[in-house]
């Protein structure tokens, strides 16, 4: 008998119908002989309605215990939802919030790790032959509160599951097919992969490819879990995310992705002197500011910009902090520029092939389409772009590279 995670996005049961498809799909596989664990999100677009409720209530910015309380409803919802649905047709069927479920988290609001899985309550719900409906995206703190794990955490939830029981396959289901060269609701020619190796995925997920959540595919990585992506809507073969395979030869490049989540800031005229960048990203650091690209120019009469790129939703912590860093180690001040996006071009295969940036950044220029930053690991080159550039840019890099089908 084999033990099968399956996790459903929040369009994959959006309404009862889906979510009567969804049921159909777990019932299924529960007949075939297989104990089935769930994991759901919140339906269709219920977080971002939530938290514009909140923001319609308070002037200040939400997060922290309410904002969990509040959150983690839209995934009670549709666990129910789902539970009565599978039960309906004649496959019994429980639903458990994070809580019930024994995902024991640290006391982050909004954002809590798991430290431990107490897996007691689903593993007595499989023995005795229900399927476990686990509400995504939730746990409970070592404090005893209720926290959310991060937005589109509820692929973690699945992950974290698969990875406790042993599962023998991993199964995330959304509103499209699998793992693409490029979104495909951006470049109509992006392909399917049939696979796709962690490494890759990291780094695709990492700068914006948001069909799996970065967390997950850390999680999955550290716990030897094998994920297959693939759609709720056609239950067509997905893509498999798997170790990399010696005996494969890897694709140059295996997929372009897009992030317009991040701003960039420039601080002028710092001194440049040893210790001035540790101070001001440690400063950061404290602040919870999550810093992402880092460039610092050539110095000039004994001053140098930097520039870094963060979160928009970071903003705001970090211009209180900057105003008093900038006093503090002399430079002229900062400016802050959030009609930016990130292009970046990811492949194992790159390593071993000389030519991908300069490919990359000619394909760019011919387009008069400027590049802003660059950074680079040894599987990605990533350009910084106007924003307003960057759908253009990941269609003409998927172009000359000749990604499409
Ligand atoms: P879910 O609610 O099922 O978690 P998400 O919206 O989080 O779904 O993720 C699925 C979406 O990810 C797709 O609808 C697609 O637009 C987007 N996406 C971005 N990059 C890619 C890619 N490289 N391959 C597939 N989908 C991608
Ligand atoms: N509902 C949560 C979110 O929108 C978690 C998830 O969908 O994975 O972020
Ligand atoms: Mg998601």
């Amino acid at each position: 008998m084999a033990l099968i995670v399956q996790k459903y996005g929040g369009t994959s049961v959006g309404d009862p119908d889906r979510i009567k498809a969804v049921a159909d799909h777990i019932a299924r596989t529960a007949r075939a002989g297989n104990q089935v664990i769930v994991a759901v999100s919140a339906m269709g677009k219920t977080t971002d309605n939530l938290i514009r409720l909140a923001n319609d209530v308070t002037t200040k910015p939400a997060g922290g215990r309410e904002m969990d309380m509040l959150l983690t409803a839209g995934e009670r919802i549709s666990i129910a939802l789902v539970s009565m649905a599978v039960n309906d047709l004649g496959v019994p069927a429980v639903s458990f919030t994070g809580s019930q479920a024994g995902i024991v988290t640290d006391t982050e609001h909004g954002n809590a790790k798991i430290v431990e899985i107490r897996g007691d309550r689903i593993r007595a719900a499989l023995d005795a032959g229900s399927v476990a409906v686990v509400a995504g995206f939730q746990g409970v703190s070592t404090a005893k509160e209720i926290v959310t794990l991060g937005r589109g955490a509820s692929d973690l939830t699945a992950v974290a599951l698969a990875a406790h029981f042993g599962a023998d396959s991993c199964e995330i289901y959304t509103d499209v097919e699998g793992v693409y060269t490029a979104d495909p609701r951006i470049v109509p020619t992006a392909r399917k992969q049939q696979r796709i190796t962690l490494e890759e995925m990291l780094e695709m997920a990492a700068t914006g490819g948001r069909v799996l959540a970065l967390r997950s595919v850390e999680y999955a990585r550290n716990h030897g879990v094998k994920i297959h992506v693939r759609s709720s809507f056609t239950w067509a073969p997905g893509t498999w995310v798997t170790e990399e395979n010696p005996d494969m030869e890897q694709a140059i490049i295996s997929g372009v992705t897009h992030d317009i989540s991040e701003a960039k800031v420039t601080i002028e005229q710092v001194p440049d002197q040893p210790g001035v960048a540790g101070k001001v990203f440690r400063s950061l650091a404290d602040a919870n500011c999550n810093v992402d690209m880092i460039v610092q120019n050539v110095s000039t009469q004994g001053h140098t910009d930097i520039s870094f790129t963060l979160p928009k939703l970071d903003v705001a912590r970090m211009e209180v902090v900057m105003a008093a860093i900038v006093a503090e180690i002399g430079a002229k001040g900062f400016q802050t520029d959030p009609d930016v996006g990130r292009v970046s071009l990811i492949g194992a295969g790159m390593k071993t092939h000389p030519g991908v940036a300069a490919t990359m950044f000619e394909t760019l220029a011919n387009e008069n389409i400027n590049i802003e930053m660059i950074s680079t690991s040894t599987i990605r080159i990533s350009c910084v772009v106007r924003q307003h550039d960057v759908e253009n840019a990941v269609r003409l890099l998927h172009d000359a590279f000749a990604l499409g089908a």
